[in-house]
């Protein structure tokens, strides 16, 4: 973009061309340096542009020689263009709200009064020029307003329109004692001073002078570019606490790390589900009863449907099938990319009798075997991995023009098998037998065995230090799978678009490794399974480095996002938007810190190896509540037991308000009844079976 923090308030005279379609020649991205010869623009598509245009002082800012300027009537300005057949305009802009020295009037009173600026006057105590004084950490929306109103007029009729950041002429030549700029000490409330402003000021290192610019002109793009983009990441079966973010021991995450200390991270964010298909399901719509669905229903509406609505590009690259094609979760999506094709066709492979037998009889090394079935079995071969997602994903934002886009990525690596690629295998795994990460395959069946049976059958059996190490591959998969997202941040800032987009970081659930008897998931609304991580980025709205303790759902992200996008929800949404949190404002407010869970299973099926029951949960910063539909519920105390692992329900501990608020939620959110309708579709069921958690 544009460096100003060096130069002179003389020399910093440089238009920011913004985009403007021509109605009859529409472009696909705004001008930019023609990379033939840097003295022509061109529109993206090769050829140069020819601009033609005049303008007018007073075009963006009014001016008047008292202090109620006339305004400028910018449409009639418009039309003159348009008569005139120009392409190019420029909005002219002045730091000085009152200005005196122009030749012929040198020696006059003020020449012209000039509004708006682009901060507030709040006061207290008056600037130079008689009125109130800046608050520079104040953006004054009719200023930027007026600019976004302007450049669509532009746009619409065909014009180009250059906005100024800085015109710096009017520094060096008009100003006075009484003319109230700014950045002068006098004339905010923030003790900010240039030094003087007039002539060549040289500023070789960031101050606060630069600091209140970068937020001026981060404003003033925001304002012009309008929507930012989404990229929306989901790390499938990614607890919480294995991420050095979240204060592990290991450093699992040293990208997300730096992507937390430059932006919001939720210290106790809760996923609505322990499974991947209900959990993404109420996280895009924010609805509750969406994660009861087993095919998400056209009747919900998705963060991807009403972002298109609002002139996204929308795209989707999900490494779990679940979420695939004509699992409802599609819908809104203008390309989607289901890496499990790739698996369907060695499913189909894996089906052709002889290769079946030659699998049975066991006659390739275990490591093959693995290699030809089991990959294609938890659908995290060559389509599914971080790599191969993320060759989609860049792809795909390549293709992008100047349209803003939401991306949504699901990645399957932590998912079991806990098969991490080199150089985090023995990074974090060195010495860790390989086959250790597949435990779940059986050489004699041939295949992999279901996840309860594993609960039953195999758990017992592991050794602590069988199960660290199992521990410490599924680390290293979650270090593989920073890494990739850094990578993929890396394509975003290489494009300039990075400060742009709207980050978001979560998982849908977490994982279970021994605890409370248990291990994968699916299993319980065990902490491991529901403390899940949720970072923010998006350095024009959201503070850097903040943690938010408060616990938080996951259906908070969408009316988050719709309330920095200035979309209002098409429809009514369950969670709320956590920008209040994130400011400090809403802290010990009612709304926030109470968390629901549940895993409703079908009724017709018996889940043994589970915690029993359907569950649902009331999860705050002090406790957590999990009723059960066979009586058998819990309650821990979180500030004791931070794991929850004792079990104090019949204790006499006094739960009556926490049963009060669960019961409320439950009639609040459609969960009263829940034993009459769960059924799950039979595409669905085959892909749960083929993941191994239905038989
Ligand atoms: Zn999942």
């Amino acid at each position: 973009m544009l460096s100003f923090a060096t130069a002179t308030p003389a020399q910093c005279a440089a238009p920011l061309i913004s985009t403007a379609m021509s109605k009859s020649k529409p472009i696909t991205a705004p001008l930019r340096a023609s990379p033939n010869n840097p003295n022509y623009f061109t529109d993206g598509r090769g050829k140069a542009v020819y601009l033609t245009g005049s303008h007018t002082w007073n075009n963006f800012q009014d001016w008047g020689t008292d202090d109620s300027p006339q305004p400028f009537d910018f449409a009639a300005n418009v039309k003159m263009l348009v008569a005139h057949h120009h392409n190019f305009t420029l909005l002219w802009q002045t730091e000085l709200p009152v200005f005196r020295g122009l030749p012929t009037r040198a020696n006059d009173s003020p020449d012209f009064f000039v509004t708006p600026q682009p901060w507030q006057r709040t006061g207290p105590g008056n600037a130079s020029d008689g009125k109130l004084k800046f608050d520079l950490a104040k953006f004054n929306p009719a200023y930027f307003d007026r600019l976004r109103a302007r450049v669509q007029q532009l746009d619409a009729a065909g014009i180009y329109a250059g906005v100024y950041l800085f015109s710096g002429e009017w520094l060096l030549r008009f100003r006075f004692s009484g003319d109230g700029y700014p950045l002068s000490g006098s004339n905010n409330v923030n003790g900010i001073d240039d030094g003087g402003g007039v002539g060549s000021v040289t500023m070789s290192a960031p101050n606060a002078i630069t600091s209140i610019q970068d937020a001026f002109v981060r404003k003033l793009i925001d304002t012009l570019n309008d929507l930012p983009n989404v990229l929306w990441i989901v790390m499938d079966t990614t607890r919480a606490d294995h991420l050095s973010a979240y204060g592990y021991q290991r450093p699992t995450t040293p990208n997300l790390d730096a992507i937390a200390a430059e932006g919001t991270l939720f210290e106790n964010a809760i996923a609505q589900a322990p499974w991947t298909v209900p959990s993404h399901f109420q996280m895009v719509t924010s609805r509750y009863t969406a994660g009861r669905q087993s095919i998400l229903d056209s009747d919900f509406v998705t963060a991807a449907e009403m972002l298109k609505a609002n002139g996204y590009e929308t795209g989707a690259v999900l490494a779990n099938f679940l979420l695939g094609r004509r699992s409802g979760f599609e819908q809104g999506f203008d390309k989607v990319v289901d890496g499990p094709v790739t698996i369907f066709c060695l499913s189909v492979l894996e089906k052709i009798p002889v290769i079946k037998a030659l699998l049975k009889l066991n006659i390739f090394p275990s490591n093959a075997v693995i290699g030809l079935l089991d990959r294609k079995e938890f659908l995290e071969g060559a389509g599914a991995r971080a790599d191969a997602v993320n060759e989609q994903a860049a792809r795909w934002i390549e293709r992008q023009g100047s349209q803003p886009f939401f991306l949504f990525i699901n990645y399957m690596d932590p998912h079991d098998p806990y098969d991490p690629p080199q150089p985090f295998r023995d990074r974090f795994a060195g010495g860790v037998d390989p086959v250790l990460g597949f435990v779940r395959y059986s050489p004699r069946l041939g295949r992999s065995i279901s996840s309860g049976q594993f609960v039953r059958d195999v758990l017992p059996k592991l050794s602590p230090q069988d199960l660290a190490k199992i521990v410490a591959l599924y680390d290293a998969e979650i270090a593989y799978l920073d890494d990739r997202i850094g990578r993929l941040v890396s394509v975003l800032k290489a494009r300039g678009l990075y400060d742009h987009t709207i980050l978001v970081v979560t998982a849908d659930h977490g994982e279970l490794f021994g605890e409370h008897g248990l291990a994968n998931h699916m299993k319980s609304l065990s902490e491991e399974e529901i403390h899940v991580p949720l970072i923010m980025r998006y350095p024009s709205a959201i503070p850097p480095g903040r943690r938010v303790a408060t616990p938080v759902e996951l259906s908070c992200i969408l009316p988050t996002l719709l309330e920095l996008l200035g979309i209002p929800p098409q429809t009514a949404l369950d969670g709320r938007s956590l920008l209040p949190l994130v400011q400090e404002a809403a802290v010990g407010q009612d709304g926030f810190g109470d968390t629901f869970s549940f895993l409703i299973r079908r009724p017709d099926r018996s889940y043994p190896h589970t915690a029993p029951g359907h569950l649902i949960g009331l999860r705050t910063a002090a406790f957590k509540y999990v009723w059960s539909s066979t009586g058998r519920n819990a309650y821990y105390d979180l500030l004791k037991d931070p794991h929850a692992e004792h079990n104090l329900y019949g204790d006499g501990v006094d739960i009556a308000s926490a049963e009060q608020r669960l019961a409320d939620w439950r009639k609040k959110a459609g969960f009263e009844n829940i034993d009459a309708d769960e059924r799950l579709d039979r595409l669905t069921t085959e892909r749960l079976r083929a993941l191994g958690y239905v038989q």
